[in-house]
């Protein structure tokens, strides 16, 4: 199992930086939350320790040693810029000598953030930042977005914005620490039972149908199938039996 902490920045008395009515410790607080929600439920192989779950105050030594103790294998650090004139995304590794899992580490989190977000790329930088000098394993620390810049502020009150941020996060990490999705297909050879003839054929009809494998698919990935799935089907590699388990699991759940 790969140990993954994650770090929300600030909290208690400490609001971080303010803007436009918003603290920075409650958006990192909700990010953090959603990316460990992703990491958990997307992917498999990889364990989660919170170093906070509410609006509590930690000292960053406390930060760091949560995951040094833990013998955590990233440690990933979530924050907001401040400056009106800034805008857009950074993230930060340690200046000094840093060994070549948080170098991937950041190049798969940036680019997948920067896929996810659509944002404006402020680089993949260096600093000499106290939770990354005193982890004693790969760390990062992400600055996404500034929130008292206008335009970065409308983003960072968007909560669909904030899932797309937190699941660059999440798959930046996947892909750095190969973590495989969760949603398995289903086995291929399960046989198929129907409770009428015509329910039978309306099922051929539609398997054979691009169209209505498209608002199948697109209706599961609504309600909450990898978006993997999605590209199984633009790539041609999604079978019948994966049509229609999304059918039955996702579009079913969605009718209730
Ligand atoms: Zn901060």
């Amino acid at each position: 199992m790969v140990k993954i902490v994650i770090d929300a920045g600030h909290g208690g008395h400490d609001p971080g930086a303010v803007g436009f009515g918003m603290r920075e410790k409650d958006l990192t607080l909700t990010i953090a939350l959603k990316v460990q929600d992703i990491l958990i439920r997307d992917y498999i192989g990889a364990i989660v320790k919170m170093t906070r779950t509410s609006d509590v105050y930690l000292p960053l030594a406390e930060r760091a040693k949560i995951a040094n103790v833990w013998g955590a294998d990233l440690l990933l650090s979530i924050h907001i810029n401040a400056t009106p004139s800034g805008y857009g995304y950074e993230d930060f590794i340690y200046t000094g000598t840093v060994n070549a899992t948080s170098i991937a580490t950041q190049n798969e989190i940036n680019a997948e953030v920067i896929k996810a977000t659509n944002w404006h790329n402020r680089g993949k930088k260096r600093k000499n930042l106290q939770v990354l000098r005193d982890s004693k394993m790969a760390a990062i620390l992400t600055e996404s977005g500034f929130i008292d810049n206008p335009n970065d502020a409308v983003l960072l009150k968007n909560d669909k914005f904030l899932n797309q941020v937190a699941r660059g996060h999440a798959n930046g990490i996947a892909k750095a620490f190969n973590l495989k999705a969760k949603v398995e297909p289903p086995k291929e050879d399960e046989e198929l039972k129907f409770s009428s003839p015509a329910l039978k054929s309306e099922t051929e009809t539609s398997l054979a149908s691009k169209a209505h494998r498209q608002i199948i698919v697109a209706a599961a990935v609504k309600a909450g199938a990898h978006v993997s799935w999605a590209e199984k089907l633009a790539n041609g590699t999604l079978t019948d039996a994966d049509v229609l388990g999304l059918a039955v699991k996702y579009t079913v759940a969605v009718n209730k």
